[in-house]
């Protein structure tokens, strides 16, 4: 096993890329940052299918970030992460400072709407898209991958990058990987090193509850009712709910009433400090009675 190279700047990341460009190698990308799990490592996995280099990008990014948010606590452990990325398989790690991602008198953003507007995360973390879109189209920039791989974890956030790469033609296809959860269910996140004890063994309930909801309104029960009773199990276990909605899979405008196929159900809620985000498929079944 050896480690793989480790950038800190644009111009060494460019030569690597372009060394391996010459060998007619296929690069894929993928942007995290860092604090890595199995649900990274997964994503790694999937990049390797579609192209013979991988490029992890390890940047905690600070624009994603508002002020009253957990950028400066946000966990960072580069080492384990480079351990990790070494054993996943990864040829090279992006590792960025601030100032190389920002220089002096940056001042171009991304500007979003459609899926970035859907009133889901934007509501409650207005400024957070402007952010990743910005920064996640630099790392396209700097990178130029054949494919670049996103967690269906961060639902939302996928939806934007698909429409911002589809509108800036971007010549690079947006791949989304599927969630990885915990035994009891509880999607992998680095925040959730932020549950205590009594906080982590309920925060299952936050998956079972939207499962049994997507179930529901996959079976032709009323999408209102169900959402309803699966918030009020998800509020009787400790969790404040910012929001559990049911919207298109692709576009995330509402649901239409009566709609039960290319449906999503996506929720966030806080436990403590914490806020945990999920989603999950309706699963389209044969309906009851
Ligand atoms: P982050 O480091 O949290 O910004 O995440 C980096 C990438 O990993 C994003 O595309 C996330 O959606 C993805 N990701 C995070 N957690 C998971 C998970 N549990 N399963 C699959 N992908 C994930």
């Amino acid at each position: 096993m050896t480690h793989p190279a480790v950038h800190k700047t644009v111009t060494g990341l460019r030569a690597a890329i372009a060394g391996w460009r010459a060998a007619g190698e296929k690069v894929a990308l993928v942007p995290t940052m860092g604090a890595l799990h199995a649900g990274h490592v997964s994503l790694v996995e999937i990049a390797r299918q579609h192209a013979r280099r991988v490029v992890v990008s390890v940047f905690v990014n600070p624009t994603q970030f508002s002020a009253d948010e957990d950028f400066s606590r946000y966990p960072r452990d580069f080492d384990r992460d480079l351990a990790m990325l070494a054993e996943a398989g990864a040829d090279a790690v992006f590792h960025p400072d601030a100032a190389e991602m920002y220089p002096e008198g940056f001042a171009t953003t991304v500007s979003l709407a459609g899926p970035a507007t859907a009133g889901l995360e934007d509501r409650f973390r207005p400024t957070h898209f402007q952010g990743v879109a910005t920064v996640v189209a630099k790392l396209l920039i700097q990178s130029a991958p054949d494919v670049a791989v996103f967690g269906e974890k961060d639902y939302q956030q996928l939806a934007v990058i698909r429409r911002m790469a589809r509108d800036l033609d971007l010549p690079v296809a947006i791949v989304g990987a599927p969630i990885v959860r915990e035994k009891d269910g509880l999607a992998m996140s680095s925040r959730n090193v932020y549950l205590d004890e009594r906080q982590r063994k309920f925060s299952g309930t936050l998956y079972m509850a939207m499962e049994w909801a997507a179930r529901r309104v996959g079976e032709g029960d009323d999408p209102v009712v169900a959402l309803r009773e699966s918030a009020a199990s998800i509020c009787a276990d400790g969790f404040q709910i910012d929001y559990i909605e049911l919207r298109d899979a692709a576009t995330l405008a509402p649901a239409e009433p009566g709609r039960r196929e290319g449906l999503r159900v996506l929720v966030a809620a806080r436990m403590g400090k914490t806020r945990l985000i999920d989603n999950i498929a309706v699963p389209v079944s044969v309906k009851k009675g």
